[in-house]
């Protein structure tokens, strides 16, 4: 089949990329490489079956090539980078790239899947979350960009679906780390892994007592994949995570216990509206899809401290 990847440089992106390659498939990867990078791809490059465009999803855009199906994946999802002055970039990206890229689905004929996100439940009164709760999202909060515009995503997609017959699909990602996660991308797995890697002070934002489920990349690739390729008709959304849930104080000292460090535990400010817990009920997709991850935290973190060590040398 013939692929696009919007977002396909970044942490997920490139991930899924070198699997569909794997499994035989052409893959075309769109970034503007805003967070994502080439060297996430850097091995593809060459490869007869992949191509990259340069671009940035809040343009139209233009692909000669049929295209069977688009994976929808262009957004930073990390909070430094999607929050303050890239707001507003934020919310475009969202709205603006998926109207784009239902136009694209639309005149190819092709399936498209959207990332959508656990944020849409905000900050979560229905504990764990499954997909038919609403959700309790600030509006016009510092994570609204992205939480509002994954919202507003979702909701174009159901709509070009019912009234201009695209085939769609949509998943709720939940926290998610592993290999080629950028080392600077501010997300809490990786800070903390590359602060014991280099010594540092690992940074708790407020108490720790937050939490989080999180799965590691292999187990969301597959997912997707597989909501992508169900032939029942199943549109979604559905949660794809991992129901294991931490502290961010335990995710801290699992880290510690890994690595050889000087580091210590420093508490810094919670940034406004950080849900206070975040689990994903799965039921659906393993109903739906046979789908469960496999890979639990302790086995997950290794994998990914490995790849940090040879990615900073250390
Ligand atoms: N967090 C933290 N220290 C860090 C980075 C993040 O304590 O250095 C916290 C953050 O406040 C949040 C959780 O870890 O409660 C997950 O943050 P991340 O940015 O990874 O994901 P998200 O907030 O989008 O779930």
């Amino acid at each position: 089949m013939n692929i696009l990847v919007t977002g396909g440089t970044g942490f997920v992106g490139a991930n899924l990329c070198h699997k569909l390659i794997a499994d035989g498939h052409r893959v075309i990867c769109l970034d503007n490489n805003y967070t994502g990078s080439l060297d996430n791809v850097a091995d593809l490059m060459q490869h007869p079956n992949f191509s990259f465009i340069e671009h940035d999803v809040i343009e139209p855009c233009v692909v000669d090539t049929p295209l069977d199906r688009i994976y929808n994946l262009a957004c930073p999802a990390s909070p430094p980078f999607y929050q303050g002055n890239r707001s507003i970039f934020t919310t475009k990206t969202c709205v603006l790239g998926i109207l784009n890229m239902l136009e694209l689905a639309k005149k190819h004929g092709a399936r498209i899947l959207q990332t959508s996100t656990s944020e849409v439940y905000g900050e979560p009164l229905v504990h764990p979350q499954p997909e038919h709760y609403r959700g309790n999202v600030n509006p016009i909060g510092i994570r609204a960009c992205y939480d509002e515009g994954k919202r507003c995503a979702e909701s174009l997609m159901f709509d070009y679906h019912r009234h201009e017959g695209v085939d769609i699909r949509v998943i709720r990602i939940f926290n998610t780390y592993g290999p080629l996660m950028n080392p600077e991308d501010g997300r809490v797995v990786s800070n903390f892994i590359c602060q014991a890697l280099r010594g540092e002070d690992i940074t708790i934002y407020g108490e720790g007592h937050q939490t989080r489920s999180f799965q590691y990349i292999d187990d969301l690739v597959e997912g997707m994949v597989r909501m992508m390729e169900n032939e029942i008709g199943f549109v979604g959304p559905v949660n794809l995570g991992n129901p294991g849930e931490f502290t961010i104080r335990q995710l801290a000292e699992m880290v510690l216990q890994k690595i050889p460090t000087n580091s210590k535990l420093v508490q810094r400010p919670l940034p406004a509206d950080d849900p206070s817990q975040r689990r994903p009920d799965i039921t659906l997709a393993g109903e739906k899809l046979n789908w469960a991850p496999t890979i639990p935290l302790n086995e997950g973190l290794d994998k990914t401290i490995a790849y940090f060590r040879q990615k900073l040398g250390l």
